[in-house]
């Protein structure tokens, strides 16, 4: 448990920092260096790489390698941070407004449905009657959750692991959350208007290894055993011509999975706030900072 324990002491200290630090004209580019830089800096690895997605963009953005993205008055940024340890990992997000009245009734409500989530937590307890607190919380606030995205288990080298936790009580989600599991949990939150799905957009940062056999001028052999099957930016990548053309024909042929940039169905603004807890006796720990 003391690698899970350190990796959530690790990404709550970068959340810390990006939430005094990130303002208007800062560039998303440098701000995902800078974080990525601190979780080293703390003898951890990413996770995965920093998502930095604004608005009606829910989840999987990270800056291309020239990226000319700045923070601007008025976005609503979804900061997700992962840092593992020995491939133990810590997940854990925060939205920050700038300056958006609705943007901001949106992260105190994503903020406020985690709490109530987390509290459900304890072993016995179905996935989905933790999602269920989460729904009640959006609806009572005037919001809609987004359904399209959920929390999941994490193991150690395995950032999807085991059951999920879904952002409503979902027919389907029937799995029991059971003592020593470390589980993330991520209420996504749009408006009334908003669809409550995501569908995937034009832009693919990320990816993971699935089969490091297959040859590509990409040394996948080389990101696997680094990574083992984390997931990796391109601008992690010696920047070659070519180089998103090739992760593109790797996906087609397997040996990559891609994770496109997921938008709001219906182009409305997107909220998140997530931690990652660790289920005791009778509740649970949080292992990111305090909820
Ligand atoms: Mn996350
Ligand atoms: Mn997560």
């Amino acid at each position: 448990m003391d690698d899970f324990i350190e990796a959530g002491k690790v990404v709550r200290r970068v959340l810390d920092r990006a939430s005094k630090e990130i303002d208007v004209g800062d560039k998303l580019l440098e701000v995902a260096e800078y974080l990525e830089d601190l979780i080293r800096d703390m003898d951890a690895e990413p996770a995965f790489p920093v998502n930095l997605s604004l608005n009606e963009v829910a989840a999987h953005y990270t800056p291309p390698p020239d990226d000319e993205t700045e923070v601007e008055p008025g976005d609503v940024l979804k900061v997700d941070v992962g840092a593992h340890v020995n491939g133990a990992i810590g997940d854990a997000a925060i939205t920050l407004v700038f300056d958006n009245e609705l943007g901001e009734s949106l992260a105190e409500t994503a903020r406020k449905a985690l709490k109530a989530a987390i509290e459900t937590v304890e072993p016995g307890v179905r996935c989905k009657d933790v999602g269920r607190a989460i729904g009640e919380v959006c609806r009572e606030r005037g919001h809609k959750p987004v359904i399209g995205l959920t929390g999941h288990q994490v193991e150690r080298w395995n950032l999807h692991a085991g059951v999920s936790i879904p952002n409503d009580d979902l027919k389907g989600y029937e799995q029991r959350i059971e003592e020593g599991m470390v589980i993330a949990i991520e209420p996504f939150v749009t408006t009334e208007r908003g669809d409550g799905d995501v569908r995937p957009g034009p832009t693919v940062e990320i990816y993971s290894v699935q089969d490091p056999n297959v040859r590509s001028r990409v040394n996948l052999r080389r990101i696997w055993e680094e990574r083992d099957g984390l997931p990796f930016a391109r601008r992690w990548l010696d920047d070659r011509p070519g180089t998103r053309l090739e992760l593109g024909r790797l996906s087609k042929l397997g040996a990559l999975k891609a994770y496109p940039e997921l938008v709001e169905a219906a182009g409305e603004p997107v909220a998140q706030w997530e931690h990652t807890v660790f289920v005791t006796e009778d509740g649970c720990e949080v292992l990111t900072g305090s909820p």
